[in-house]
């Protein structure tokens, strides 16, 4: 029962793109994967990372929005395939808001 963000990467680094999407990888494996995610629906913070700020935009952050947005059913573990959907949606997103380095 304790929460378990206390050790979220915080380097300038996870603002590159690159970066940022292992991290989305990463994220997206340990804490939406899983037929039933630890705290879903509360397992993306709203800050300190800009990838839970994407998950929030693109609906990836936790297994009700995933399965109400992306038609992935609740309760099942995630296919390598809809892992690699979702990432892709977030780094959209992230290359999206990126105003330079375009
Ligand atoms: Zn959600």
């Amino acid at each position: 029962m304790s929460p378990t963000v206390s050790r979220e990467p915080q380097t300038s680094d996870s603002a590159q793109p690159e970066n940022a999407l292992e991290h989305a990888r990463d994220f997206v494996k340990r804490r939406l994967a899983p037929a039933e995610p630890r705290n879903d629906g509360k397992q993306t913070p709203f800050r300190g990372h800009p990838v839970f700020t994407a998950q929030h935009a693109t609906a990836t952050c936790c297994r009700g929005c995933l399965a109400k947005w992306y038609a992935v059913p609740a309760g099942q573990a995630l296919t390598a395939a809809e892992q690699a959907h979702v990432v892709e949606a977030i780094g959209r997103w992230l290359r999206a808001q990126g105003g330079d380095g375009a």
